[in-house]
């Protein structure tokens, strides 16, 4: 079937045929714009043929043709798209308010894609001083072999950030705001326009934020990478990744590189995030809302002596988050009165707050950076404070968190 023979691409049809089930046109009549109908809805159609309401999980490596070189469908290979696959994209870019969205199998290999399509060697990166660490390393050990080199700047002062882009030669400003694991911000509208400026682009990291509460493209950015393994899957059950731009030609350069290299999710995986997805908004209130509870509580308490949450009216990137983010995100950090040792010992003896790596997950979570997420930048620029504490806060009954925290940082004397 060719598109010109396509009855869904005929927007005159769309009226006539909304009364009709079975057909994907009904759905976009009556669906609606809104975030969570979007994360609902996007991509999801009800099956055109079976009428499932829920996207299938396609296994098939292969689709068949009906000639040489005429496939029965849109599907060919699935290492180039798989349907599953394709409501994921079609869902994510709706999310982030772009073109074109593309499903990786890691964050990481999303990442990586950004890089290989934006940056050629003798070509110049700025980066966040305090970046993700796996992205660090990706610069540090990997692209700077192939002769990419990269600048880390504090990306909250944009004099250094303006300082240190050379302009022909920055291919790319990496931004990550709010950062892992001290949540400070950066505004994505100044730093959009400083990168442009000199002729490059702006990537930015919506990992932490989600496109929930920040959306990079609308605010100037590029690229939006996610690692969906944290708060877009939600539920620490898969690993993946996501990029999506508005620019459909940088969107094509994206997808070459994802079909060439072949780091994509398998098609449970890209169900899986999918199925994250719908229920993002209301995960994300909650979030939110345990959040600024827990934020309250270390501010108050004795044993602790700096708290990081951009929620905090004290924060210094408190302004421009309140200017470009819905509401602030889910991740807390803080220190310790007593040091590496008090920060460690806390780590140990909350039972609530899981001792585990990664965040974004329904359950709360709690880790020891400078020895877990972070151990890997010990002596680099990006090395974080020893008696550093990061909690990713769930969505479980908030008095069962404020009791747990607060038990392990009483007789604070002995912290
Ligand atoms: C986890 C994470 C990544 C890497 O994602 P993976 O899915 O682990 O490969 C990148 N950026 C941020 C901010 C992250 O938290």
């Amino acid at each position: 079937m060719t598109r010109a023979d396509d009855p869904v691409t005929s927007v005159d049809d769309s009226v006539a045929r909304a009364d009709d089930p079975q057909h994907p046109a009904a759905t976009a009549a009556w669906a609606g714009d809104g975030f969570e109908t979007l994360a609902i809805h996007a991509g999801q159609e009800p099956d055109a043929v079976t009428g499932a309401v829920v996207v299938p999980i396609h296994p098939s490596s292969t689709f068949v043709q009906d000639a040489v070189g005429v496939p029965r469908g849109a599907y060919e290979y699935a290492r180039s798209a798989n349907p599953t696959r394709t409501a994921l994209e079609t869902c994510l870019a709706a999310l982030e308010a772009g073109t074109v969205g593309l499903a990786f199998a890691s964050g990481l290999a999303a990442v990586d894609a950004v890089l290989r399509t934006a940056c050629r060697p003798g070509d110049h990166a700025v980066i966040p001083s305090d970046a993700y660490g796996g992205t660090y390393r990706l610069f540090a050990r990997v692209f700077a072999e192939w002769g990419v080199e990269y600048t880390p700047v504090p990306l909250d002062d944009l004099e250094a950030v303006r300082a240190a882009v050379r302009p022909g030669h920055t291919r790319l400003l990496w931004c990550e705001t709010p950062t892992n694991p001290l949540l400070s911000i950066s505004d994505i509208a100044a730093l959009a326009d400083l990168v442009h400026s000199v002729g490059g682009l702006l990537a930015v990291d919506n990992t932490f934020a989600t496109p929930y509460l920040q959306q990079p493209l609308t605010l100037g950015a590029d690229v939006s990478v996610h690692s969906t393994t944290k708060y877009l899957g939600g539920h620490s059950d898969v690993i993946g990744g996501a990029v999506v731009v508005s620019d459909p030609g940088l969107g094509e350069r994206l997808r070459f590189i994802q079909n060439a290299t072949g780091a994509v999710p398998g098609p449970f995986d890209a169900w899986l995030v999918l199925r994250g997805a719908k229920t993002l908004a209301v995960r994300m209130d909650r979030h939110c809302a345990n959040a600024r509870h827990i934020a309250d509580l270390l501010v108050r308490h004795p044993a602790v002596a700096v708290v990081h949450y951009p929620g905090l009216p004290g924060n210094p990137g408190h302004p421009v988050a309140a200017k470009q983010m819905r509401d602030f995100g889910g991740m807390v950090s803080f220190t310790l009165r007593g040091g590496q040792d008090a920060a460690v010992e806390v780590c140990r003896r909350t039972r609530v707050f899981t001792l585990a790596e990664s965040l974004g997950g329904v359950e709360s979570l709690i880790e020891h950076p400078g020895r877990m997420t972070h151990a890997s930048v010990a002596g680099s620029p990006l090395e974080v404070p020893a008696d550093l504490v990061r909690l990713s806060v769930g969505i479980e009954s908030i008095d069962d968190l404020v009791d747990d925290l607060t038990k392990a940082l009483d007789d604070h004397q002995d912290l």
